[in-house]
């Protein structure tokens, strides 16, 4: 093991100021929310318009709670908003210090998504990834700067969560690593250093667990209510597993857990059954209005 986590290099992000964020959904808009407070320009690009819409407006109610919540002001919100440019176009880029990937969760897209991009960047500038589960490593080589790229994961929702996972590919560079660091802190977030195994460090301990919980259902162990109440009240968890996997979405619980499955080949990884088929029906999770909680009247119902 080459890195413990403790890096030589003392980053500095002072020049720093453009960021860019590929994808609008959940991650990609908080991304876009928290850079923008901190000061950054912010071009947000996704490939749908409707995305950049939903995106945005996201961003705005998400604002405004921290406004009525006193945490900022009107003005502060409505800077933070200026500061945003929107396009479907990744020649917005062009002027970017640093690119940030938040677009759906699979390497193919990915992959697809740094070949269109890189053209368009300065040489210079940094290119990172907010991959829950996927190498860095695989993912720097399909771009024309590996030793400049390297894993940024944020937490779900970003304004909210203080962690960012740093994560160095065999190639990033250590002053990559030290800049993207020292960029973090200037975001008011607070990060870990993880090596590029499959899903880092808090999937790889979150996600077994919410793959356990659905077992322990599938079982007939417990009720959904019975899950997320014995794991609130007896081991002090804000939210119970089966919420907390509506939430974060049922289809990116199961590709993270095929990717540790595949990754480190052990079985103890492989999804539920259940999980495969609510995802193939389409039960989401509160995106799509129904996972383990059917979220179509005022209160979420478990559904089992
Ligand atoms: P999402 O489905 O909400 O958003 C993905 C967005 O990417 C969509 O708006 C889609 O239109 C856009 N997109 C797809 N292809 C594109 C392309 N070629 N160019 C531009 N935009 C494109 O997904 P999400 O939950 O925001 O996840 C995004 C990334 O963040 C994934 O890699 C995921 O693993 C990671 N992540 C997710 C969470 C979570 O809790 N959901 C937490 C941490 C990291």
């Amino acid at each position: 093991m080459t890195h413990q986590g403790t890096a030589t290099t003392r980053g500095d992000s002072s020049h720093i100021k453009i960021i860019g964020v590929v994808g609008a959904g959940q991650m990609g808009n908080g991304i876009a929310h928290v850079a923008a407070m901190s000061g950054f320009t912010v071009k947000l690009v996704d490939i749908s318009e409707a995305a950049l819409a939903k995106g945005m407006g996201a961003i705005g109610k998400n604002l405004d709670r921290q406004v009525s919540r006193g945490k900022i002001t009107e003005a502060d919100k409505a800077a933070a908003l200026a500061r945003i440019t929107t396009g479907s176009d990744y020649k917005l880029f062009a002027d970017c210090d640093l690119v940030v990937e938040a677009a759906t969760e699979n390497e193919v897209v990915k992959k697809q998504i740094f070949s269109q991009v890189c053209p368009f960047l300065k040489p210079e500038a940094l290119l990172a990834s907010n991959t829950s589960s996927i190498s860095i490593t695989r993912l720097g080589a399909a771009t024309d700067r590996p030793g400049r790229f390297m894993g940024m994961h944020f937490m779900n929702p970003v304004p909210v969560m203080a962690l960012v996972e740093l994560i160095r590919g065999i190639a990033t560079a250590e002053d990559t690593f030290a800049i993207v660091r020292d960029l973090v802190a200037r975001m008011g977030k607070i990060s870990v250093s993880a090596e590029d195994f499959p899903a880092f460090i808090v999937n790889r301990i979150l996600l077994p667990m919410i793959n356990e919980a659905v077992y322990t259902l599938y079982e007939g162990v417990g009720s959904v209510e019975s899950i997320d109440n014995a794991m609130k009240l007896g081991a002090n968890h804000p939210m119970g597993p089966l919420e907390l996997a509506d939430f974060i979405g049922l289809d990116v619980c199961l590709s993270i857990m095929q990717v540790l499955y595949e990754g480190l080949a052990d079985s103890k990884y492989r999804p539920c059954p259940l999980l495969v088929k609510y995802v193939e029906a389409g039960w989401l999770g509160r995106k799509s209005g129904r996972g383990f909680y059917d979220y179509s009247g005022e209160k979420p119902l478990p559904t089992r």
